[in-house]
Formats: C-alpha cells, structure tokens, sequence
C-alpha cells in the first residue's frame, strides 16, 4: 500500500457542509433512488439458482452501468454451480482530462462489496412484493443488502453531482455470501489487496456499523452403525443412535463462553424405529467464536472426535466427520481502526456520534478483515429483520447512510 495515499485519507475528510449537500442530494432524489432499489429487488435471486442469480445480474449490471457510465474496467468470474462474480470499476473523478489514464492505473480504488444473493426462495415476490408503508420499505433482500448495492451507486452520483474528488471506485457484486461465499471469497480476497480502504454496506446496527463479527466452525457428524431387529437379534446391530447420543456431551463440552466461543448442536437425527437398532445418526453443529485461536481449537478437536468405548472398538461402527472452519472472525485491525477513525470523523460532520457494534453473525468482510486489510462493515440500510418475514428498512436511514459511505469514497 502507498504510505502517501494512508496520509492522505487520514487528513482530508468531507467538510460538515459537504456531507449535507450529499445527504440533501438523496433526499431530493428519493424517488429514484427507491425506483433503482425496486429494479433489482424485483428480480429474485435465491443463492442455489445459477438462472436467476444470472438474470438478477445482469439487471444489476444494467441499472449500474445506466447511472454511473461504462466502468474503466470490467471482470466476471464465473461462480460454476455459485452466482458469478463482477467486479466493475470506475476511474477516480474530477481527473484532469491529461492524465485521466494515469489516475486510473496509479490510484488505488476504494472497493465497495455487496452480495446479491438472497436468501429468499423463488416465488418470495408473488406473496411479498416489495412495498412502502410510511418509513418502512419492506421486501424480500432489500436489507440484507440489496439497499447496498443501490447506495453505493448513489454515494458516487452525489459526489459527481457535488463536483467532490473521490478515489477510483470499485463494485464488487458476488453470489453466495449467505451460502458461505464459496465462489465469492477467492475474488474477493483478491480484489480487495489493493483498496484502499473495503466498505461493505451490509446492514447496519441501527445505523451504526458493525466491527466485530463472530467467526463460525460448522461440522456434520454422522455415525454409520448396522441395522437389526431389536427384539429378535439386537445382538447383530451396531446403534449409531446410541454411539452418536454419547458423543454430543462431548461437542456440547468444546464451547468456552468466557472466551466467546458458542456451540450448538442444532439438529439431531436418527433411525428408523422404535424397533429397529439404528443404521445411522446425524447431527448438525454450528459453533461461534471470537478468537482465532479458538476457531482453530474448536475445528481441530472436531476433527479429531473419536467414539468412545464400548463403540470405539466395535468394528461396525464409523464415524463420519465434516468440519468446515467456514468464515474467521472479525476483530479490530490496525488498517481498519485508521478507517473506522475516518468514518468517526465523516460521522461527527452529520451530527452523529459513532459506536460500533459486535455481532454473531458473519458476513464477507471476515475474510478481508483476516487479511489485515482495511475493512469496515455495517455500513448500509438502518431495518430490520434480515432473513426474517419482517425484514424492512426505514426511508428515514436512506440519505444519512448514503452520506456516510460517500464520505468515504471521497478523497
Ligand atoms: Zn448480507
């Protein structure tokens, strides 16, 4: 990274006068903005389907792309079975016009990333149109985080319109973020290197951002016994019912509240009757940590789960073991403790007072975050309810968000 740009973020932060004149820009321009946000929730994007992820894309691409102009650079990866990546960028602005081709190849870009993904299924819209009662713009995604992608546009149009410098922008649009950003993660890891800063406009805290993320350890346990019958010769079965049952104290056991780490064992399955000695059992654990360490304690004894006796030594039973370390946790870096000081300050410009919130769940800025890189999450619609039938944000958080994350687009 280039020491010159770090200094030059650190000092120069919108006036409080210029960051209402940006957040008065969305106001007035509401209706669009809205409009835009309509456009993209009405086309369904359910994480598993390739078509419709496919299709919401290329919408997305195309509103996009009809605000902001043909980006200086353009890259899709596909995402195979997972939503493709896009990754669109657009030189930083007002360049003079004699070395416009310079700033775009010397100047590193401040990257916005939004997934586009939802977790809703086809078919959400035909029951759940998107709709606006007073404050409250309700539909499936627009939290979590349709909004995103629309404010991040319209933080770049109020900087034009104002006629305010800002760095070369980055959009990064991927897929399956609420399927564990399998596609995602590599394009994202590599995108992000260069950025000055990542802004991810996630939902917010009730409008404060999010700077702590619990990372998650999820495994599936299966034990393969044999069947039998259980009056006539249990003695020819192997319950993996009873072998799995002995076992779940000891999974329950890995949790360390103290130190942050939560483990639960969310479901239970197994056999096929009352009379029948169990052919297989399953369980499906998710574990939350805070720590590194723990995330690494936590995956590595799961790993090394082993039946304990009498059913360690009875041949016919296996142990089947799935430990996916999915998303690290999140914890204040240097890098991004130097951009959440920044975002304070663009903060106090519009009268408010910034506190960053902890949180359980975990979202693409993981990732970056563990790279040391300079991230800052939480940073999009003021609602609630993601994943949830009451997801809604509220009209009132549109401008003032906007404001905030066009702040820290600008030079
Ligand atoms: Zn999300």
């Amino acid at each position: 990274m280039n020491l010159e740009h770090l200094t030059r973020e650190d000092t120069a932060v919108l006036t409080s006068a210029q960051l209402l004149e940006i957040q008065t820009f969305i106001t007035e321009h509401l209706k669009d903005v809205l409009e835009d946000l309509r456009r993209i929730v009405q086309c369904e994007t359910p994480s598993q389907d390739k078509a419709l992820l496919d299709a919401g894309l290329t919408e997305i691409r195309a509103l996009t792309i009809e605000r902001l102009g043909e980006p200086s650079h353009e890259a899709r990866t596909e995402g195979g079975e997972y939503g493709d990546a896009l990754e669109l960028l657009w030189p930083g602005a007002p360049a003079a016009a004699d070395d416009a081709a310079a700033a775009v190849t010397s100047e590193a870009p401040v990257t916005s990333v939004c997934h586009y993904d939802t977790v809703w299924p086809a078919g959400t819209l035909s029951v759940w149109p998107m709709s606006i009662d007073g404050d409250r713009l309700t539909g499936p995604g627009v939290l979590d985080m349709k909004f995103g992608i629309v404010q991040t546009i319209w933080a770049v149009l109020a900087l034009r319109s104002a006629g305010i410098t800002h760095a070369p922008v980055r959009l990064l649009l991927t897929g399956d973020e609420e399927i564990g950003s399998v596609a995602g993660r590599p394009v994202i890891e590599a995108a992000t290197k260069d950025s000055r800063v990542t802004l991810v406009p996630e939902p917010s805290a009730g409008g404060q951002p999010k700077d702590r993320r619990k990372g998650m350890v999820f495994a599936d346990i299966t034990v393969h016994g044999v069947e039998a019958h259980a009056g006539l010769e249990p003695e020819n079965g192997a319950s993996a019912v009873h072998a799995l049952a002995v076992l779940v104290p000891e999974i329950v056991a890995l949790a360390a509240p103290e130190r942050g780490t939560t483990v639960n064992v969310g479901t239970l399955q197994g056999g096929t009757g009352r009379n029948v000695v169990a052919g297989r059992a399953e369980c499906l654990v998710d574990v939350r940590v805070t720590e590194t360490a723990e995330q690494d304690r936590v995956a590595d004894a799961l790993r090394a789960l082993t039946l304990p006796e009498p059913y360690r030594s009875d041949e016919r039973l296996r142990l089947e073991l799935q430990v996916d370390a999915n998303r690290p946790p999140m914890n204040p870096t240097p890098a991004s403790e130097a951009a959440m000081a920044r975002l304070a300050q663009l903060a106090a410009g519009l009268g408010r007072e910034l506190s960053p919130r902890m949180v359980g769940g975990a979202s693409d800025a993981n990732f970056i975050s563990a790279l040391g890189l300079p991230v800052l999450d939480g940073l999009g619609a003021v609602g609630e309810g993601p994943h949830a039938w009451h997801e809604h944000l509220l009209i009132s958080g549109v401008a003032p968000q906007t404001a905030l994350l066009a702040g820290m687009l600008a030079e």
